[in-house]
C-alpha cells in the first residue's frame, strides 16, 4: 500500500498538470490588481482558458433594443434586475446573479445574453464592473448573423419514385423441331416379264 502511494507520488513529478495555472503562472500577491492589469492589456492570463459551448458567464445587455417589458424581472430568481421606469430600461447587479439564464430565454427582444466572461472577482459588489447598464447593440448583429441562414433553407430532398418493376421476361416459345417429310420411296422398276419359252421343234 505504501509502495503504491510512493510510486503514484513519483509519477506526479513527471506528468503535465491537468489544470490550468490560473490566472497567471506565478500566483500574484494581489489577484485583484492582476485582473485589472489583464483588463487594461498590461498582463495576459495563462492560456488556454477556454469555455465550453453554452457557457453562462457575465450578462450582456443591449439597452437600445430593450422595450422595458419587465419580463426578465419577473423570472429572475435572485432579484438581480432593477426596473428603471422613467427610461423603460433595466439594470443588472451582477453580484446577485446566479447565471441561470432564465432572463435570456424569456426576453422577447433577445437583448440579454450570457457571455464567456468569468473573471468577475471584485471587492466592490456595486462597482462599475459589477453593474451592467449597456453592453452595446449586439442584438442587431446577432439577428444579421441568423438571417442568412433563414433566407436559404436547405432544399428538401426530392421524393424519388421507386422504379417500376421490370416486366417479367416472356418465355420464348419453344420451337418444335420441323418434321422432315419422309423421302419418297424410289419407284420400283416393273418386273420384266419372263421371256417366252422357245417353241419346241
Ligand atoms: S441569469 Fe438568472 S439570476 Fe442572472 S439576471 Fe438572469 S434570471 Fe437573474
Ligand atoms: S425582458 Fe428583455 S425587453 Fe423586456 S425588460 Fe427585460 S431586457 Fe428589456
Amino acid at each position: 500500500m505504501v509502495t503504491h502511494a510512493f510510486f503514484e507520488l513519483l509519477k506526479q513529478f513527471f506528468t503535465e498538470p491537468a489544470t490550468n495555472l490560473f490566472p497567471v503562472r506565478n500566483a500574484p500577491q494581489n489577484v485583484h490588481k492582476t485582473l485589472k492589469a489583464v483588463e487594461a492589456g498590461k498582463a495576459s492570463i495563462n492560456p488556454p482558458v477556454e469555455v465550453p459551448p453554452g457557457f453562462r458567464g457575465k450578462i450582456l445587455y443591449d439597452r437600445e433594443a430593450c422595450i422595458g417589458c419587465q419580463m426578465c424581472i419577473k423570472v429572475c430568481p435572485s432579484m438581480t434586475i432593477e426596473n428603471l421606469p422613467e427610461e423603460r430600461k433595466v439594470k443588472f447587479y451582477i453580484s446577485r446573479c446566479t447565471f441561470c439564464a432564465l432572463c435570456t430565454e424569456i426576453c422577447p427582444k433577445k437583448c440579454i445574453k450570457m457571455s464567456d466572461q468569468f473573471i468577475m472577482a471584485n471587492l466592490d459588489k456595486y462597482g462599475d464592473d459589477m453593474i451592467v447598464l449597456d453592453s452595446g447593440n449586439f442584438t442587431a448583429e446577432d439577428k444579421a448573423k441568423e438571417e442568412p441562414k433563414k433566407e436559404a433553407p436547405p432544399a428538401p430532398p426530392k421524393p424519388t419514385r421507386p422504379a417500376p418493376p421490370a416486366p417479367a421476361a416472356t418465355p420464348k416459345p419453344v420451337e418444335k423441331p420441323k418434321k422432315t417429310p419422309p423421302a419418297p420411296a424410289a419407284p420400283v422398276a416393273p418386273a420384266t416379264p419372263p421371256a417366252p419359252a422357245a417353241p419346241k421343234q
